[in-house]
């Protein structure tokens, strides 16, 4: 498949063009960015990471039956992608809250959700990609209602696979977030699940120290980012013992009260 010109260029993924006008290269970046791009930063090795683990965990998603975007990786930092119109909502999902949920509503950090939480943002950089209600979804037509039906039901399913997934290798699946689009195939519209689940896009806490395995590295500064989102790609099976890998500095665990909802 020839890589056709530059499409689009986001915070850590370039999107090229392709001699098929249905697919389209998913290039990811070394780009770290968070605070709605007030901090910056190149991590090598990020982009490769997140190819790899993208990859695992949307090829296992497909086979539980959530139809997504990925027709297969490329090369260490690329993927061949169904070309989709995006949904211009982040959808997360949450099981531990932290993050802006406990700034927000002032819900003590690690409190254990009884049920999975979802929630809407506008994906606009400009407004801070603020939080919107279902309402708001279908009053502005930034989804139809099926639509939104639909993708409800697959949150949950991919919630349910991704934390047994994690939970077998010892991870706490905290929060993530996901995207969807419509994909025009024989003259119909489908909604897949698009973009790409990583550490980026993920909260992943050890399941025994709440070591931070994801962009909180990042976000507060904790370094050790690569050994981190190696460890994650190795307990999922995708780097093998042999292969190159520094070891892991373990830092301090991060002490954090799990607290359950009353
Ligand atoms: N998230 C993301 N992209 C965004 C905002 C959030 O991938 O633009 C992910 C984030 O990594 C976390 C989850 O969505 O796993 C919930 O994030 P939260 O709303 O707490 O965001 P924060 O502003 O605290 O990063």
């Amino acid at each position: 498949m020839k890589k056709g010109k530059k499409l689009y260029e986001g915070k850590a993924k370039i999107i090229y063009a392709t001699s098929d006008k249905s697919l389209v290269i998913q290039h990811f970046k070394d780009d770290a960015t968070a605070f709605n791009n007030l901090k910056k930063a190149n991590i090598e090795g990020k982009g490769v990471l997140n190819n790899r683990i993208s990859e695992h965990i949307l090829i296992n998603l497909g086979q539980v039956g959530i139809k997504n975007h990925l027709v297969k990786r490329i090369n260490m930092r690329e993927q061949l992608i169904k070309f989709v119109e995006i949904i211009p909502i982040e959808f997360i999902v949450r099981n531990i809250a932290t993050g802006s949920l406990t700034k927000r509503l002032g819900i003590e950090d690690g409190t254990v959700l009884d049920e999975p939480l979802i929630e809407y943002c506008l994906k606009d950089d400009k407004l801070g990609d603020p939080l919107i209600s279902k309402e708001h979804i279908l009053a502005f037509k930034w989804a139809e209602k099926k639509e939104l039906e639909k993708i409800d039901k697959q949150l949950h399913r991919i919630n349910d696979f991704m934390v047994g997934m994690f939970r077998g290798v010892g991870i706490k699946l905290v929060d993530f977030k996901v995207e969807f689009g419509r994909f025009k195939e024989n003259g119909k519209i489908e909604v897949i699940l698009a973009d790409e689940i990583s550490p980026d896009t993920c909260r992943l806490w050890d399941n025994v120290t709440e070591k931070k395995l994801d962009k909180d590295r990042f976000r507060k500064d904790l370094g050790n980012l690569i050994d981190a989102y190696q460890d994650v790609a190795r307990r999922l099976g995708i780097l093998h013992e042999q292969s190159n890998i520094r070891p892991i500095k373990f830092s301090k665990p991060t002490a954090v009260k799990i607290k359950r909802n009353k």
